[in-house]
């Protein structure tokens, strides 16, 4: 990715945050931002050691850590309210923070306190990222961005991991409904739909290495001879979040390589 003069980036004087911005599609989304010239990113997560080396690594200028665990709606709304005090206001929302849960379960054999967590990261999380964040654009009167990460698995069923494939089922729920009550406001919401990439999420769930998880989601996938990287999800979101998308909302943009179309969605 060629360094963009910031003038000239996508994203000129935008301030974003960034939810599970320490790792994965959150974290190469941020760098991205940066290169499309956001005045400022705030990367908020929970993993703070990672969170302050990435934000550090984009630059103290225009890129700041903020410890904000998504369960917990007082801290995403401390998230946004310190956003728009200290940057005048929030112009994007890329709500991305989820976990796959380490189980593998059917309906059959469902362990409710694992789905109870995930729900609670997954459907309760993202979903106080957009109430807070379109609150924020409401009350400033920005027309706003927002995006959420769901999954291809949001639109098929899974073999294994029932709660995972509900939860993300239920941020497209959330993304439809949303950009129908914000569009009166100018805000727009869309979700972007990843599927088979080797992050610390999909690698820790299947207990391989990146390069063995690669390898795996290489051969399922229709279109042969590229790798699917964060990088390439990060090109969605800010296509989703910048003005090339303005006449866009309530729509899910799938980035898996062929993956579902192939027909291989479990793993
Ligand atoms: P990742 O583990 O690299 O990143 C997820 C980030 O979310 C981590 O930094 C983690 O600390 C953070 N997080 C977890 N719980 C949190 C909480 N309670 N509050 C705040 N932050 C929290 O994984 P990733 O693959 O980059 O996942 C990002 C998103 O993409 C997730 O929503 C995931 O469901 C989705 N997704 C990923 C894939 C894939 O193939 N990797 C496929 C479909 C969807």
């Amino acid at each position: 990715m060629a360094d963009l003069a910031p003038s000239k980036g996508k994203l000129a004087g935008k301030v974003a945050i960034i939810t599970g911005g320490a790792s994965g599609i959150g974290e190469a989304t941020a760098r991205l931002f940066a290169n499309h010239g956001a005045r400022m990113i705030v990367i908020a997560d929970i993993q703070d050691q990672l969170g302050l080396q990435v934000a550090a690594s984009i630059g103290a200028q225009n890129c700041i850590y903020f410890h904000c665990d998504v369960t917990k709606e007082d801290e995403v709304k401390a998230l946004v309210e310190s956003t728009v005090r200290d940057h005048g206001q929030l112009d994007i929302m890329f709500s991305n923070a989820g976990i796959l849960g380490k189980s593998e379960q059917t309906v059959l054999d469902l362990d409710f306190s694992a789905f109870d967590r995930l729900f609670s990261i997954n459907v309760r999380g993202m979903a106080a990222c957009v109430k807070h964040a379109g609150r924020a654009m409401v009350e400033k009167r920005v027309r706003g961005s927002i995006v959420c990460t769901a999954s291809v698995g949001a639109s098929h069923g899974m073999k294994r991991r029932t709660d995972y494939c509900m939860s993300k089922h239920a941020v497209l729920g959330l993304v439809r409904s949303a950009s129908l009550q914000l569009g009166m406001h100018g805000i727009r919401v869309n979700s972007v739909s990843p599927n088979g990439l080797a992050t610390p999420m999909t690698c820790a769930a299947l207990g391989m290495a990146v390069e063995e998880v690669e390898k795996v989601y290489e051969g399922q996938r229709c279109l042969k001879g590229v790798s699917l990287r964060e990088g390439n999800v990060a090109d969605a979101v800010v296509f989703l979040a910048s003005d090339e998308s303005s006449l866009i909302t309530g729509h899910d943009l799938v980035v898996d390589g062929g993956f579902a179309s192939g027909g291989n969605l479990e793993r």
